[in-house]
């Protein structure tokens, strides 16, 4: 039986990214050692690192003012690293709180300047993005900080605020699923394990004259600049988590780019909300403008047929499915990774399953 995995994260990876990975596994590039048995230092790795890169830098069009690093730690490591770094000395940062992972990049902001909440959707349940007429960002702001992709709520920005402070953005769940234009941004991180390659690191794009504004006395490891300068490599970078992320981008290149992607993205996504909008058993509880395209998160008539559907549904081959523990209900994650056929395999499941249950 044919599986798909529907989990938030860690997510599916690409099945020819997972038979690549497996092959190279032992014998890589003939070296007969595997990547992880080789040095970060030697040809082969560089070329990995290399290619990464540049196969970045063609599929999102980053232009040279902006560097590439690869930090370990995931997303939440740059929670902190983010206000660490970039707030300004008495300063201040503009947070946007729209769903869990806002909030936990606020609370490590507190620890070194002043937070401004300037739009949040908490009072009801993080059940869309706030308006942008909303907005009011302040030019002293060291930073704005927004989360592009808000993977438990279900939520996404569809247009981003401008600002004239430095805008940041946590794109960990929706990186790559759609073309941006990244000059728009200061800074882009995005833990791997949505939609990029296995977990414990941070992609991190960013403008390189922001980074210069660190504070001296920071540990070497957790300062921009050292990535910067030494390309990744001031101590041995999560080799083989790099190497899938190239694995990745070359599926991406073969896919057709972004824009192909998005064409892909959006038909999925939208299988999906409109078998929700036509059903009386189906219930999204975010609003239509706000939805996110890659977590689909919607309720049944109860609990006991929430539970019901999450176990029926394994037993189809269809993981996953169960939404977040803090909001229940379902969460059907759909990132880059997942095949049409997936989704079409789910709507099939998810109209057998009302038409028993309703
Ligand atoms: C998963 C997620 C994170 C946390 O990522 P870690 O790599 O586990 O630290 C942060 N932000 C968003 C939007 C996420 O989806």
């Amino acid at each position: 039986m044919e599986v798909y995995n529907f989990s938030a994260g860690p997510a599916m990876l690409p099945k020819e990214v997972m038979n690549q990975a497996k092959e190279h596994f032992t014998d890589f590039a003939g070296t007969g050692c595997g990547l992880v048995e080789l040095s970060h230092r030697g040809p082969e790795f560089s070329k990995v690192l290399d290619e990464a890169q540049t196969d970045l830098r063609e599929l999102m069009e980053i232009s040279d003012d902006y560097a590439i690093c690869f930090i370990q730690g995931g997303a939440s490591m740059q929670f902190a690293m983010i206000p660490m770094n970039l707030m300004l000395p008495d300063g201040f940062a503009e947070y946007a709180d729209t769903g869990t992972w806002s909030a936990k990049a606020m609370k490590e902001a507190e620890l070194f300047g002043d937070v401004r909440t300037i739009a949040s959707s908490k009072d009801s349940n993080y059940d869309k993005i706030p308006v942008i007429r909303h907005w009011s960002p302040d030019d002293k702001a060291s930073y704005l900080h927004i989360t592009t992709n808000n993977t438990i709520a279900g939520t996404q920005y569809h247009a981003f605020p401008t600002s004239k402070a430095p805008l940041i953005a946590d794109m960990s769940s929706d990186i790559m699923s759609r073309k941006i234009n990244v000059d728009d941004f200061a800074m882009i991180y995005a833990g791997a394990q949505k939609n990029l390659a296995p977990s414990g690191m941070a992609l991190v794009i960013i403008r390189k004259n922001l980074a210069e504004r660190a504070p001296k006395n920071l540990p070497t490891m957790l300062k921009y600049s050292t990535y910067i300068e030494k390309d990744s490599m001031f101590n041995t970078p999560p080799t083989f988590t790099i190497y899938v992320f190239g694995l990745v981008l070359k599926w991406l290149k073969r896919m057709g780019g972004l824009a192909e992607m998005e064409e892909i993205n959006d038909a999925k996504s939208e299988a999906l909300y409109e078998l929700i909008d036509t059903s009386d058993f189906y219930r999204s509880p975010v609003f239509p403008e706000s939805r996110s395209k890659m977590n689909v998160v919607f309720r049944l008539p109860s609990e006991e047929l929430e539970a019901k559907f999450v176990a029926d549904a394994k037993k189809k081959g269809l993981s996953g499915l169960k939404g977040h523990r803090s909001v229940g209900g379902i969460r059907a994650s759909i990132y880059n990774a997942m095949p049409l056929r997936g989704v079409e395999t789910l709507v099939d499941f998810m109209n057998d399953f009302a038409r028993e249950n309703g």
